[in-house]
């Protein structure tokens, strides 16, 4: 009889199985706790630019709410179009080529659904971003996750893919400037990967969200590396670089065909991005240049003093080259990680999320995102030295 059958029973098995993001969790606990220096949440602390705010509410005011095309404005598309072409490199033509979405989430999601069949394979490495794992597996497709490694600086080798990569191999998906690493990869690094990607004929999609935000090299895209542009989806947007988090805005960039068909998932299921804030985005890429690089600037004292901080108190941190992350190693602490950070959170009221939040190889460190106040992260450091000091020790 179908009431004996419990809901969860009924569940798509994929969904069932899943575990919930280690991060949400987590800071289900943090948000009981009182006087809690986070640096937990990938979020900016800076305020969206004002005169973006202040053109959204003209946006509003002048009845910009209603449907846009599946694709997005095409003005938005073509201010796009030169401001990828300016800071990564590649160009594409915005009537056919990009397409706006709902963060890069979606965009992330679009792409793989768009290109998976049932059991290919897609590379990806670890540690990463805590949705990767999960939307490929809801694509149903199969993931393959390659370690990358603390001592070379958390970089993505060919050998390491060469490792991983089977005839079933469809899809490598790159993450640089790393969430949660800090990692960063060079032209030549990258220039290695792309021949594999060419030689093993793998599509390539690169979540590049981060790419502004580089503190001792310029960024370098892989679309804009020879033979590339052809087999490759390039996802940016607005939620780290312009502090827009809340206004579910990303785009992506490809060959027509790979856009097309992510434009049919799209269509169906969420029929445009909000259409003020898709207003929003055409604002923040008038000045680009004065927004972005005083936030660089700030992330980058931060940055300095995080990674400094944590190896002069013992705990081995690699220098983050970008985006807003450090990830320091506790594991001569005998602990997992999850029981450092909640030692930690309970002693000293410091939330950093456990590396395993993203992925296995993440254990034995932490990650601290310095998307908070330079007050607030020395203090942190107060409480973190305490810790490790005193009777909190674990
Ligand atoms: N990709 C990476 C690597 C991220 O770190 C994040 C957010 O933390 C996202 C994508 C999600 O971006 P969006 O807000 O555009 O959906």
């Amino acid at each position: 009889m179908k009431g004996s059958v419990s809901l969860r029973d009924r569940l798509n098995a994929t969904v069932r199985d899943i575990q919930r993001s280690g991060i949400r969790d987590f800071f289900d606990i943090v948000s009981t706790m009182k006087d809690v220096i986070s640096l937990g949440i990938g979020e900016p602390d800076f305020n969206t630019p004002w005169h973006v705010r202040e053109s959204t509410v003209f946006a509003l005011e002048r009845g910009a709410t209603h449907y846009t095309s599946n694709y997005g404005y095409i003005e938005l598309r073509r201010a796009l179009s030169k401001y990828v072409l300016k800071i990564f490199g590649t160009e594409y033509n915005p009537e056919d080529e990009v397409l706006i979405t709902v963060g890069v989430s979606e965009a992330l999601d679009l792409a793989l659904r768009a290109i998976i069949n049932p059991g290919d394979e897609v590379l990806y490495h670890e540690p990463c971003y805590v949705s990767y794992r999960a939307t490929i597996l809801f694509a149903h497709g199969v993931p393959v996750e390659v370690p990358t490694r603390a001592d070379n600086g958390f970089r993505l080798t060919r050998a390491m893919l060469e490792a991983r990569v089977t005839p079933r191999t469809k899809i490598l998906m790159l993450n640089f400037p790393n969430n949660p690493t800090g990692a960063v990869m060079s032209r030549a690094d990258l220039e290695d990967i792309a021949a594999f990607a060419r030689e093993r004929d793998l599509l390539v999609i690169t979540d590049e969200i981060y790419g502004e935000l580089t503190y001792d090299a310029a960024h370098t895209s892989i679309a804009s590396l020879p033979g590339l542009r052809e087999r490759t989806i390039f996802l940016h947007g607005f939620s780290k670089a312009w502090a827009m988090t809340g206004f579910r805005l990303g785009y992506a960039c490809g060959p027509a065909e790979l856009i097309e068909a992510m434009m049919k998932i799209h269509q169906y299921t969420m029929l445009c991005a909000s259409s003020l804030s898709q207003k929003a985005a055409l604002e923040a890429l008038a000045r680009p240049e004065s927004d972005v690089a005083e936030m660089l600037a700030e992330y980058r004292r931060r940055r300095n003093y995080i990674a400094a901080a944590f190896n002069d108190m013992g705990l081995a941190c690699h220098r983050p080259l970008g985006a807003f992350y450090a990830f320091p190693s506790v594991a001569k602490f005998g602990v997992s990680s999850r029981d450092f950070a909640l030692n930690l959170l309970r002693e000293e009221k410091v939330a950093v999320v456990p590396g395993t939040a993203f992925g296995e190889c993440g254990e034995g460190f932490v990650r601290c995102a310095y998307a908070t106040s330079l007050e607030n992260i020395k203090e942190a450091m107060v409480r973190i030295r305490r810790f490790l000091a005193g009777a909190g020790r674990p």
